[in-house]
């Protein structure tokens, strides 16, 4: 209206007839422009907040359970404070009886009741990492995003796994580092005992302190040879190896030299290996170690005098080779068994490092016997002995 007087106003002022009238008709395009517009914009607005009244919200879908519990996390929708939705992964959590529950009593724990009972509190998508809900050890990450409304969706997302694995990782270096340092600090120490004192003059001081010196310079050369191994069958471990090869000419070509060896242990190997088997997809390094590993184990920790008896046959299934090596010994403990495999697992640490053992032995062979795609198993009967007993595919039926 204002603009239309503008332009009479313009249109009066000293102008001729037809200027008068194009001034007045430009000045009513504006006005009318102008005010659709604003009409528009308000009628878009008022139109948003109708639908905002009116449409329900995404939790009140009947798809929404559904679509919760399609999530691999746990997964809970909190309204003014109060659980609405749970998926079941949550409900496995948090406990079947949550839905309609505070946040107080269906999450107890302080970090995340802080969060979602406040409705001012701002979420950015952040992670938020919670150590105590489910099992005490347990790690959860939580996300919180706001649906409007005071209603938020909350996801809770497992991090024990990845957690663990890096604890592995550290501890290894750890370990690695004290393992190789133990030997290198008695080696220096010898030295020093040999330079510095008047041991190192007397002849036979001297040569036990050697033999000390390379004993333990030994133990260091097998830790690092086993620690190159490890690094590369674990770069490996994607290359399913191709060789056609026969287990029983591996297994004797590893074995016959401990039979004929100065360890009166190997004297009681006893070899024990069905005829005409067949071929096995290998690497013949590998599985050389493989067998060497079991074998030296059964001779180290058996009772000596007593048969090592090292089996070949073809599993009852008949896919696979099944390899074993029994001793007859003090056998392991049951709680020790799912850990024989970890690296630097020992059930008497004194005691292996004192038979020249790196700890790495049975953690090398699950490594091998996992590139093949093969099955390691552990029995042991304590006071009676142990057998290790590897299955390994037949070449064709991997
Ligand atoms: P190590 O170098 O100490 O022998 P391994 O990884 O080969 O390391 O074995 C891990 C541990 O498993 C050993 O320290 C030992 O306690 C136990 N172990 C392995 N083989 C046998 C066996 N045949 N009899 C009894 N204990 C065994």
């Amino acid at each position: 209206m204002l603009i239309i007087l503008v332009g009479a106003y313009m249109a009066s002022l000293d102008n001729g007839q037809f200027e008068r009238m194009v001034i007045m008709f430009i000045a009513a395009l504006i006005a009318l422009f102008i005010g659709t517009d604003y009409d528009d914009r308000k009628e878009a607005e008022e139109r948003r907040l109708r639908e905002q009244q009116h449409s329900p919200q995404i939790s009140s879908h009947e798809q929404f359970q559904l679509l919760l519990d399609a999530s691999a996390d746990a997964v809970v929708v909190v309204k003014n404070a109060r659980v609405t939705h749970a998926n079941k992964l949550a409900l496995q959590l948090l406990g079947g009886e949550i839905i309609g529950k505070s946040v107080q009593i269906a999450f107890r724990h302080a970090g995340a009741i802080e969060r979602l009972s406040d409705p001012d509190v701002k979420h950015d998508g952040r992670p938020i990492r919670l150590i105590g809900i489910g099992l005490r050890d347990q790690i959860w990450e939580m996300r919180i995003a706001a649906l409007g409304d005071n209603e938020k969706l909350v996801h809770l997302s497992d991090k024990t796994g990845p957690q663990a694995a890096e604890k592995m990782r550290v501890d290894f270096v750890a370990n690695a580092s004290h393992e190789l340092l133990t030997p290198l600090a008695a080696i220096k120490g010898f030295i020093e005992a040999l330079t510095e004192t008047e041991a190192g003059a007397e002849k036979k001081t001297r040569k036990r302190f050697l033999k000390i010196m390379e004993d333990e310079a030994s133990r260091m050369q097998a830790l690092i040879r086993d620690l190159m191994s490890l690094s590369r069958i674990e770069a490996e471990k994607y290359h399913l190896p191709s060789a056609v090869l026969h287990m029983d000419r591996i297994i004797t070509d590893t074995v016959q030299p401990l039979i004929e060896g100065a360890d009166p242990r190997g004297h009681d190997i006893v070899l024990n290996l069905a005829a005409d088997l067949p071929p096995v997809m290998g690497d013949e390094g590998r599985l050389r170690q493989l067998v060497s590993n079991i074998v030296a184990n059964a001779m180290k920790y058996g009772r000596a005098a007593t048969p090592i008896i090292v089996a070949l046959e073809q599993s009852r299934s008949g896919s696979m080779l099944a390899l074993s090596v029994a001793d007859e010994g003090e056998g392991i403990a049951p709680e020790h068994l799912p850990r024989l495999t970890e690296r630097f697992y020992r059930v008497d640490s004194g005691r292996s490092r004192a038979i020249g053992g790196t700890g790495l032995g049975l953690s090398l062979v699950k490594h091998i016997v996992d590139g093949h795609r093969g099955h390691l198993e552990i029995k042991s009967e304590q006071g009676k002995g142990t057998t290790i007993r590897v299955l390994i595919p037949i070449a064709g039926k991997q």
